[in-house]
Order: C-alpha cells, then structure tokens, then sequence
C-alpha cells in the first residue's frame, strides 16, 4: 500500500521550495538557473564518486500535467534518487504553464515544441543549462500520459546494451515506482 500523501502544492514557487529543502536534505546540489515570472528555474544534481551512469529526468514542461513533478518530488522526499546513479533532475520545466494550468508558456508558446525556434524564456534558459551538462546515458522525460509512459520506458530499456541494465539494475525499479507514483498522483489531481 502506498501511503497517503497530501493535497498537491499547486503554487509554482512552494513547488519549487519543497524541490529545493527535500533535494538538499537527500546530498542534492541545487542550481536556480533562470527565474521566469519571479518563480526560479531549478536543477538538481547529485554525484556519488566511482563509475556511476548518468540519468536525467525532466518533468512539468507542460502545466496542465501535474502529476510528474508531483511523483518525482514525492520520490525525491521518500529518497529514491540515491547512490546507485549519477542524477540530474530538472523537475519543473515551465513554471509559468504550471501555475495557469496551461500547455503553454506565459509566452502561449507550447514549450515541448519550442527547442528548435525558441521563444519562451524557460526553454532559452534550460538549453543554456543543458549545454553545460556532459552527456547523459539515459534521459526520462515525464509527461502525464500513464499508459504511453511506460510503453515508452520499455522501449527505451529494450534498446540499452545487455551489460547496461544489468549494471543499472535501478532501471526496472525506477519504471515501476515512477509509473506507480504517477498514477496515483493522477487520480489525485484529476
Ligand atoms: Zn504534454
């Protein structure tokens, strides 16, 4: 059973605080690198020494979707992010979609289409954040879609080198309790 979990922080900028006080209370470093409508932009990234992959999870490109942040906060909290991998999260995308509740940007720009021509000022911001990142092994980008989710995290796995899941073995656990937790967070904010 999981537990019960609260009501959701619906405020981008309380989102953000809990993202910042539980990813410091978990050895997280917090980056704020851009700030769009007074709510910050936010990195979070955790290195443990020795060979470790590099995972990246992105969540709340699109503020009607509120159930990914949400999971990945409450997986931040719980501490799921350890020291098994080399993580870097940016959690909450579009804050400014986020706190209308809206697909697009406070610029009306669909952020998930605005890599190429940019227009909004949270995707410049984690373009410039991104280009100063090595490379990643494997990147997750959740969007509130249950179903599509998890077909789509099989597919990825499927396609990793044999020896790669076995050494990142958190793969498989990580597929199911991010696709539990979405779940239930969906029922909860529909
Ligand atoms: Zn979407």
């Amino acid at each position: 059973m999981l537990p019960q979990l609260e009501p959701p922080p619906f405020e981008s900028t309380d989102l953000v605080t809990r993202f910042e006080s539980a990813a410091r209370g978990h050895g997280f470093r917090c980056e704020r690198y851009g700030e769009v409508a007074g709510c910050p932009l936010i990195a979070l990234t955790k290195r443990t020494p020795g060979p470790r992959p590099r995972l990246y999870l992105s969540s709340g490109i699109h503020g009607d979707e509120p159930a990914p942040p949400l999971a990945l906060l409450e997986m931040l909290e719980s501490g799921t992010f350890d020291s098994r991998a080399n993580w870097l999260i940016c959690p909450l995308l579009t804050p400014s979609g986020f706190l209308k509740r809206t697909r697009e940007s406070a610029e009306g720009v669909d952020p998930n289409r605005d890599y190429k021509d940019i227009r909004s000022a949270e995707i410049r911001a984690h373009i410039n954040w991104l280009q100063r990142q090595p490379n990643f092994e494997i990147t997750f980008s959740f969007f509130d879609e249950i179903m599509s989710l998890s077909k789509l995290l099989r597919k990825i796995i499927s396609r990793l080198p044999s020896g790669f899941v076995q050494r990142t073995s958190s793969l498989s656990d990580l597929e199911a309790s991010v696709t539990m937790r979405m779940s239930q967070m969906t029922l909860e904010t529909a």
